[in-house]
């Protein structure tokens, strides 16, 4: 069945520092008592290296930042999810699918690579593993016949960086476009949810990885697009210098308060104090709830497929 791509796509600048994560401020306060103990006030800062999955855990939950990036021997992760074994599987395939030559790029090509690619870890059964199998399949089939596969994307899984005034931003990008002398992100999605306009002007991950595009690429970069494959749609946001410097801003902070919170632990800091439990729906899929007793409390488990695509 042929999926019509949509393209939904705004420009210009709504706030993006809104719905920040309630919490913060709590979190900001306890770092700085207790960096205030430790002596650290007025030291000059370093410069913290980010990525946007390090910030995002932060933001959802101190102590899983914790426990996924501090903690050594890292806590035991739960088991592997379908809906992220989906995903990575779609991943490698569309990556691979530009590897090939562009003629050979076709919708049949693009099938055969999630066979190859296939792995069925967290999926039910045999049988959920090769339904969802033969969706991916038609997922890319169909996506590949909507875009024009022989535009040869400028960086493929590409690690881009720049540094701001406060961090070092970095992280890979899925897919980087050129189209019309300008760079274009592209963020290929597998979620049971539609995206949005909104998902894509939000997203700190796509307008650090824009910023960090014109750095590395040293070429103008302000559209970056979620791609999402079950739904076939396309949302969109063009960034201006401002809605970027917005999104800097809030990583910016995000990642003074876990620099400082990370110091302070080395420095003897009250673990639970700096990188507190921030219970909520997410502990359901959290890889660290079973050492985390809040967590547990706050939302049911879930069966490793129950977060795939309908
Ligand atoms: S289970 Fe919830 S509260 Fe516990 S670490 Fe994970 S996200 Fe945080």
């Amino acid at each position: 069945m042929a999926v019509f791509w949509s393209v939904e796509v705004r420009s210009g600048g709504r706030s993006a520092g809104q719905g920040e994560a309630t919490g913060v401020s709590d979190r900001v306060r306890n770092v700085d008592r207790v960096t205030g103990q430790l002596g650290f006030d007025n030291m000059p800062q370093k410069l913290v290296r980010v990525t946007p999955a390090k910030l995002s855990t932060w933001t959802d939950c101190p102590r899983r930042y914790r426990m996924a990036y501090l903690d050594r021997p890292t806590p035991a992760r739960g088991g592997a999810w379908a809906h992220n074994t989906l995903g990575a599987v779609v991943h490698n395939a569309l990556r691979a699918l530009f590897d090939l030559p562009a003629a050979e790029r076709t919708p049949e090509a693009a099938a055969a690579l999630v066979t190859r690619y296939w792995k069925s870890d967290g999926f039910r059964d045999g049988d959920q593993a090769a339904r969802y199998r033969e969706r991916a399949r038609d997922w890319v089939a169909d996506y590949v016949a909507e875009i024009d596969p022989t535009a040869d994307p400028i960086g493929l899984e590409r690690w881009v960086s720049a540094p701001t005034a406060r961090i070092v931003a970095e992280g890979r990008v899925d897919r980087i476009d050129q189209r019309d002398g300008e760079l274009v992100i592209v963020d290929y999605k597998t979620g049971r949810h539609a995206l949005t306009v909104d998902d894509a002007r939000g997203s700190q991950a796509l307008a650090l990885y824009a910023l960090a595009a014109r750095r590395t690429l040293r070429r103008r970069c302000r559209r970056v697009e979620l791609h999402h494959l079950p739904t076939g749609t396309v949302a969109a946001w063009e960034h201006t210098d401002e809605s970027l410097a917005r999104h800097v801003a809030r990583a910016e902070q995000a990642a003074e308060e876990l620099g400082l919170a990370t110091d302070t632990l080395a420095a003897g800091g009250d673990p639970d104090v700096l990188f507190p439990a921030s219970p909520g729906r997410h502990c359901s899929w959290c890889d660290f709830r079973r050492g985390c007793a809040e967590g547990r409390a706050a939302a049911p488990d879930l069966e490793p497929w129950a977060m795939l695509a309908p």
